[in-house]
């Protein structure tokens, strides 16, 4: 068995316990989707997920990675990051963190006690850092009444 061969039906068998964990048919759009996804450090959206599994599944829809996707990250089996696309603009330069309502999409800046320059001097960055932010993502006061 190739290398690559046997990581392909480690994943599946990786992946069909998780079906059975959640009650899900193993369908081989899902498996795909799956494969795909698990591994793959480059946070890709859904285009670029859809373009990789229509290259094995050719009649897989857009809608249907996307559903599969989302349901991934309902049960905690990969993140969703979302707030990422859609410019949002800020006049405040100075160096301080924002907290994203999920719901609402209200950002709220917070102070940073600690310096960002010499924070990510302490970590290893892989690349040249031309903006630092601090971001978290939650529910804001109203939202979470
Ligand atoms: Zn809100
Ligand atoms: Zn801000």
């Amino acid at each position: 068995m190739q290398g690559d061969e046997k990581m392909d039906a480690r994943k599946q068998e990786v992946f069909a316990a998780f079906c059975k964990k959640f009650g899900w048919k193993c369908t081989p759009q899902r498996l795909a989707v799956y494969n795909c996804i698990h591994g793959n450090r480059k946070h890709p959206d859904v285009d670029s997920i859809w373009a990789e599994v229509k290259s094995k599944l050719p009649t897989v829809t857009r809608e249907s990675v996307y559903r599969i996707l989302n349901e991934f990250a309902g049960h905690g089996l990969i993140w969703r990051l979302d707030h990422i696309t859609g410019a949002r603009y800020d006049s405040n330069t100075t160096p301080h963190g924002h907290f994203i309502c999920e719901e609402c999409g209200a950002i709220a800046d917070f102070s940073l006690e600690l310096d960002p320059e010499k924070f990510a001097g302490q970590l290893e960055i892989p690349g040249v850092i031309r903006h630092m932010e601090m971001r978290f993502t939650g529910l804001c006061p109203e939202c979470n009444k």
